[in-house]
């Protein structure tokens, strides 16, 4: 029988109560949803007990060190997960394990293990029946869908589809079979393990009428390394009344990496407009199509694994796990 790592994060799954807080889930866990044992051999390890909106740099590498060091004992790891930051998890994962042949598979649930019609049993059953199958890759699985992990969002609090993954078809789906797809990326380099994550990271989220000055002061902070701009469209920001392009350019200037990422879901461009090439020449990065939900914790990766500004914006621009694709 295969041999899989639960870890144990928190999340709706494993919560009790009104309003809902974590609980001590994972001693019932096997006894509750008894096929996980007749899918695989399961471990449990308990990494925190929290709701995700808790969960950030410091648990992704508590997450990252426990896969690296355990890496070589098991076929396939589940992360069971609040759905709230899964996304930033599971992308933050996908930079930290580079070079991945096994599955990373995070699951979690939209009701309590507990509730009536609760989704728990199913996903935590697919999400262990993934990890015991070639998917070397950090997935989300939910509502009978493997997605690629740091291409994910949270799109509905309310459906049980609680996940999408705009512009990458699912990896995998999970009906009467589970049909694994042909986009799965394989390893093209040797597993490396470096859970690093400068913490020191901001988002300015650009609208109409955004006043500079508030974005400048915000930029200010001398222990800011980086800022990830959710900018309009291709990659634009306003350049004439209120011009934001300068507040970041000398961000840039004093040594703060700035990644531009589009709030629409799609690609940056930074050489289409006129209003995107004042960001490209003041040395902002584009970030392709990655979401929020990736670029932040790949900037913070980045900023953690190289010293060298050259080094991090090579690394940026490459795609480390499909999250530039
Ligand atoms: N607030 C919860 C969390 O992210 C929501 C969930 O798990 O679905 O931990």
């Amino acid at each position: 029988m295969k041999r899989v790592l639960l870890l144990h994060t928190g999340g709706t799954l494993g919560m009790v109560g009104t309003p809902l807080e974590p609980d001590a889930f994972q001693d019932r866990l096997l006894e509750v949803v008894p096929e996980v044992p007749k899918v695989a051999d399961v471990d449990i390890h308990i990494v925190c007990n929290l709701d995700s909106s808790d969960v950030g740099p410091p648990e992704w590498t508590a997450m990252a060190k426990t896969i690296g060091e355990r890496h070589d004992d098991y076929d396939g790891f589940v992360v069971v997960h609040g759905t709230d930051t899964m996304a930033y998890s599971a992308a933050a994962l996908s930079f930290a394990l580079e070079g991945l042949g096994k599955p990373v598979v995070f699951t979690g649930a939209q009701r309590p293990l507990g509730a009536i019609r609760t989704d728990a049993r199913r996903n935590l059953v697919d999400a262990v029946e993934v990890a015991t199958c070639s998917v070397p890759e950090v997935g989300i699985c939910f509502d009978g869908l493997l997605l690629r992990g740091c291409r994910s969002v949270k799109n509905d609090a309310r459906s049980y589809r609680a996940f999408a993954s705009p512009g990458v078809e699912p990896l995998a789906t999970l009906g009467t079979d589970v049909n694994l797809r042909a986009h799965i990326r394989p390893p093209t380099t040797a597993f490396t393990c470096i859970p690093k994550f400068e913490p020191h990271v901001d988002v300015v989220y650009v609208t109409p009428g955004l006043r500079p000055k508030t974005v400048a002061r915000r930029l200010e902070d001398p222990e800011l390394r980086g800022v990830v701009v959710a900018a309009f469209g291709m990659g634009t920001v306003p350049t004439q009344r209120r011009a934001l392009a300068p507040v970041l350019a000398d961000a840039v200037e004093r040594g703060v990496d700035v990644l531009v990422v589009t709030q629409w879901g799609g690609t940056v461009d930074l050489t289409l407009y006129k209003n995107s090439l004042e960001l490209r020449a003041g040395g902002c990065i584009p970030g392709g199509t990655m979401h929020v939900e990736a670029a932040v914790p790949k900037l913070m990766h980045a900023l953690a694994r190289y010293a060298d500004p050259a080094e991090r914006r090579a690394y940026l621009l490459r795609d480390v796990a499909g999250e530039r694709q």
